[in-house]
Parts: structure tokens; C-alpha cells; sequence
């Protein structure tokens, strides 16, 4: 979807290139990326330099936070708050349960900071098509992906269902970020079910990746049951609930999960 050219002998300079407004990204692999790791980082990476605007002037460093371009401690303090402030005005909450990649999808997501594809139009990067691969019916917007998409439909409903907990009613991504706020029980439980979601962000994203980067079809049952394993792996180590046993993760017995 980029133009991921593998070149084993030519050198080439020139590896983003600009064609009628549009970025074409020109990697000239020696081997191209193959891992799931590999993809995710290419396509987070190819987001970011998407961002970059480039000026026909030599190089040199600049403090982007300061009109005046000099680094200073007061401006870097100022833009921690700005950051702070912003996190706050997201709403985000950090889960140590979860890893941090799990954690920085999350916060990437709530924020809009996430590559699908109408992210990509915007910026003006050229695909065969911005279209969900999941419906093939909508634009691939995040909002799509996580809420409307009748793929993260089901993954809801299935969390609902396990976790015995009220159907998800969502219109927007905060709806089912902050699920867990509305569902009733001890802070630890809406912990574990906040838990839960991020690692069913984290698993929809990488289904959605393997589905594009590798043509692999989607397996719903598949999604659910890596939910289901990642979320135990996590829990049980990070919350550390060594004592709870598969079966009882699987059939959601609270009463075992000391919350
Ligand atoms: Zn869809």
C-alpha cells in the first residue's frame, strides 16, 4: 500500500517523493518487513513522515515549540502542560495491566493519531482505495474501524456477553474507551474491563494489519480468543492473579479475581 520496493543494488537518495500533491514513500528495501512488529512500526513510521513538511533549505536543528526556534526549559515545560492538558481533555487513562504498546495504541487512538486510511487520504498519501477491508462498505476512518465497522460490532458485543456486562451502545471512540466508567462494580473491575478493551483495540488493529499488509482473512472467532488469552496472560501477571485459573477467566467468576 505504500510502494514497498525491495532494491537490492541501486541507491537512491530521493526516498519520499512527491507526486501532484501526493507523498509517495520510496524504502528500497534489502528485505522488506515481514513481522507483524516490523509492519506495525513501518506503518506508524510512513504516518509520521506523512506529517512532515518539507522546505527546499539546508538543514539544521530547530526547537519546533518556540517561534524563535531555541530550545529553552520554560517552553519545553510549557508544552508538557499543553500535553498533560490535552491527555486530560481526551480523557486518557494509563492501565498499567496492560503493556505499554497496548496502552500507546490507546492513546494514539483517542487522540486521532492512528493510520487507517482516511487518516492517510488526509494527508494526501495515494492508495488503491481508503475503504474498510472489514465491510468493504465504508471509509476506513478510525471511527469506522472501532465503533461503527460490524467487524469491532461483534468484538463488542462478545465482550459484553463474556464479561457479562450491558450491551455496548457507542457512537464514538470515548463511548467504548470509557465503557468500563459506566459498567457497575469495585474500581478493580472496571480496571479489568478497561483492560479487556485495550487489549480489543489492540487485537482489532492487528487483525485490520494482517488483513492489509499480508492478505490474511479476518477470523473473528480468532480475534475474540487472542482477547480472551492476552487479556488472562495480563491480568494474571500484571495484576498479578497468579491464583485464577483459565476456566474461571473464561467463565468470568469475579468472585476468584479478588477485584
Ligand atoms: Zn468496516
Amino acid at each position: 500500500m505504500y510502494n514497498l520496493e525491495v532494491n537490492k543494488n541501486v541507491q537512491v537518495a530521493e526516498r519520499l517523493v512527491k507526486d501532484n500533491g501526493a507523498i509517495i514513500i520510496k524504502f528500497n528495501w534489502q528485505r522488506s518487513p515481514s513481522t507483524e512488529e516490523e509492519l506495525y512500526q513501518l506503518e506508524t513510521l510512513s504516518h509520521e513522515l506523512t506529517l512532515v513538511n518539507l522546505r527546499d533549505v539546508e538543514d539544521s536543528w530547530t526547537w519546533s515549540h518556540d517561534a524563535s526556534g531555541i530550545f529553552s526549559v520554560s517552553s519545553l515545560r510549557r508544552q508538557l502542560q499543553r500535553v498533560e492538558s490535552l491527555n486530560e481533555a481526551a480523557g486518557f487513562v494509563w492501565n498499567n495491566w496492560a503493556p505499554i504498546k497496548v496502552n500507546f495504541l490507546a492513546w494514539r487512538i483517542i487522540i486521532g493519531r492512528v493510520p487507517c486510511m482516511a487518516a492517510l487520504r488526509r494527508r494526501h498519501v495515494t492508495l488503491d482505495s481508503y475503504i474498510c477491508k472489514f465491510c468493504d462498505d465504508q471509509e476506513e476512518s478510525v471511527e469506522h474501524l472501532f465503533v461503527g465497522c460490524q467487524f469491532a460490532l461483534a468484538v463488542w458485543d462478545f465482550i459484553a456477553e463474556w464479561c457479562r456486562c450491558p450491551r455496548m451502545f457507542a457512537f464514538g471512540i470515548k463511548d467504548v474507551m470509557y465503557y468500563h466508567l459506566n459498567t457497575r462494580g469495585t474500581h478493580k473491575w472496571k480496571k479489568m474491563i478497561h483492560l479487556i478493551i485495550l487489549v480489543a483495540f489492540w487485537g482489532i488493529w492487528r487483525c485490520r494489519n494482517e488483513l492489509i499488509f499480508k492478505n490474511k482473512e479476518p477470523n473473528l472467532d480468532g480475534v475474540k480468543q487472542d482477547i480472551r488469552n492476552s487479556s488472562y496472560l495480563w491480568f494474571k501477571n500484571r495484576a498479578k492473579r497468579q491464583e485464577v485459573t483459565w476456566l474461571q477467566w473464561c467463565n468470568m467468576e469475579v468472585s476468584a479475581m479478588r477485584l
